[in-house]
């Protein structure tokens, strides 16, 4: 069976062939949003790839940033005309196949499940560490959405009271601290006091950037990695509390700094935990690397449809 994964976003979108058995990525394309074109024109673009690589798929799934509720986006931070738009009705409409629409972070849980390192698991807490920090929880086997379906924001606990101002307008976020955007703001704010920092021998100051730093026992670096650690052993440490996971899997452009945040964020989280929760889970990072967003779009329908 094939089932086409859709990995929506501000800047790009990500349309993908996929084999619902194997998480295979038959056929990709991926095109440029352009947010200003508006959503009646940008549905037509995807509807239009989606058509041309689709063969005998039974099933469309979207993973789109924003709050979402049965297929309908409420609202999305980066398209500031969309809002309570239909988007599952009109791309079923326009591909003739049935649509599925999730949050981007429900997305990438759901494709843990489905593909990656949540296979066979009923208890899973994923984060998504990139521009911000997405949270989606799989419970029971169900994913969790709550009340109005916008639950599960594990990006906006907050670890450091009176921390630095998060983009919802709190103090002190997960997001705030943890998030490629986070990373490369504190790197900057504390230039003036390592001006010998390698990260400034950079052109570009990326969270790889200061990853790589810290890594190389760069001493501004090690600062923000030890702060962005802690805030996440502590986000941790809360949500298995609350959730009882079997695992927890990181996944975005910040976990690919692979040991250098995961080694550390280990040891922090195990010290945060009440006795009876040490060594119940583990903390891995994704393997499912670039094909995340298409495997986790696809796992959208899969969801819906079943394999
Ligand atoms: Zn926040």
């Amino acid at each position: 069976m094939k089932i086409v994964g859709v990995d929506f976003g501000g800047t790009t979108f990500t349309v993908g062939l996929v084999d619902a058995e194997s998480g295979e990525i038959l056929k990709e394309e991926q095109h440029e949003t352009r947010a200003w074109e508006g959503f009646e024109r940008i549905t037509c673009r995807i509807a239009e790839v989606i058509n041309s690589i689709k063969e005998d798929a039974k099933a469309v799934g979207i993973g789109s940033p924003g709050s979402i509720l049965g297929g309908v986006v409420k609202f999305s931070p980066n398209l500031p005309d969309w809002k309570d738009v239909p988007l599952a009705d009109r791309i079923g409409k326009l591909t003739g196949i049935p649509t599925f629409v999730e949050n981007d972070a429900n997305a990438f849980v759901l494709g843990e499940k489905w593909f990656g390192a949540g296979k066979g698991y009923d208890h899973i807490v994923a984060l998504t560490l990139g521009t911000g920090v997405g949270g989606g929880v799989i419970t029971h086997g169900i994913l969790l959405k709550g009340y109005m379906g916008i639950g599960a924001e594990l990006g906006h606990v907050i670890v450091e009271p009176n921390g630095p101002k998060c983009g919802c307008g709190n103090h002190g976020c997960l997001e705030a601290i943890a998030s490629a955007t986070a990373i490369v703001r504190m790197a900057k704010e504390m230039k003036k006091d390592f001006l010998d920092s390698e990260i400034f021998r950079s052109d570009r100051i990326s969270a790889r950037v200061v990853m790589d730093a810290a890594r190389n026992g760069d001493k501004l670096g090690t600062i923000i990695r030890d702060r962005m650690v802690d805030a996440l052993g502590r986000a941790i440490a809360g949500f298995a509390h609350i959730f009882n996971p079997q695992i927890v899997i990181l996944g975005g452009g910040v976990s690919r700094a692979g040991d250098v945040i995961l080694k550390p964020l280990k040891e922090k989280v195990e010290s945060y935990l009440m006795p009876s929760f040490v060594g119940t889970f583990d903390v891995v990072i994704s393997p499912l690397l670039d094909r995340a967003g298409v495997l986790g779009a696809a796992s959208v329908a899969l969801e819906n449809v079943g394999r």
